[in-house]
């Protein structure tokens, strides 16, 4: 393994003149997502409340696995900080149900896990 490259988080916030807005690692610091690229809030998690993404970086994925979730049976791989590998949340490989494919590819992080930055 070589050095750690650890992305930026890459936010559009400043087109709409709103500043930036990143969640971080509780731990390392490092930067997970835009506040911008939040799908939706309305997710629950392992620990409590839970936002679901279109885009994460600074991840790694474990395997698939086969859960079932509140909303039906899923493949998810549960998401690993890439700097401390503190466990976040995980994401969504494939869903059962027609009414749940929109989540597919998608990411959930735990809010618990997670520090904001710039608002
Ligand atoms: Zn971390």
């Amino acid at each position: 393994m070589g050095r750690l490259f650890i992305e930026t988080v890459n936010d559009n916030s400043g087109e709409g003149g709103g500043g930036r807005k990143i969640f971080k690692c509780k731990w390392c610091k490092v930067e997970f997502a835009s506040y911008y690229d939040i799908f939706s809030k309305d997710f629950r998690g392992r620990f409590g409340r839970a936002y679901l993404f279109r885009k994460v970086v600074n991840i790694s994925l474990g395997p698939n696995e086969e859960r079932s979730l509140a909303s039906g049976l899923h493949t998810v791989r549960d998401i690993y900080c890439t700097s401390c590998q503190q466990i976040l949340g995980w994401k969504y490989e494939k869903a059962v149900e027609e009414s749940q494919k929109f989540k597919e590819g998608m990411f959930i992080l735990e809010k618990e896990r997670m520090l904001k930055e710039g608002w």
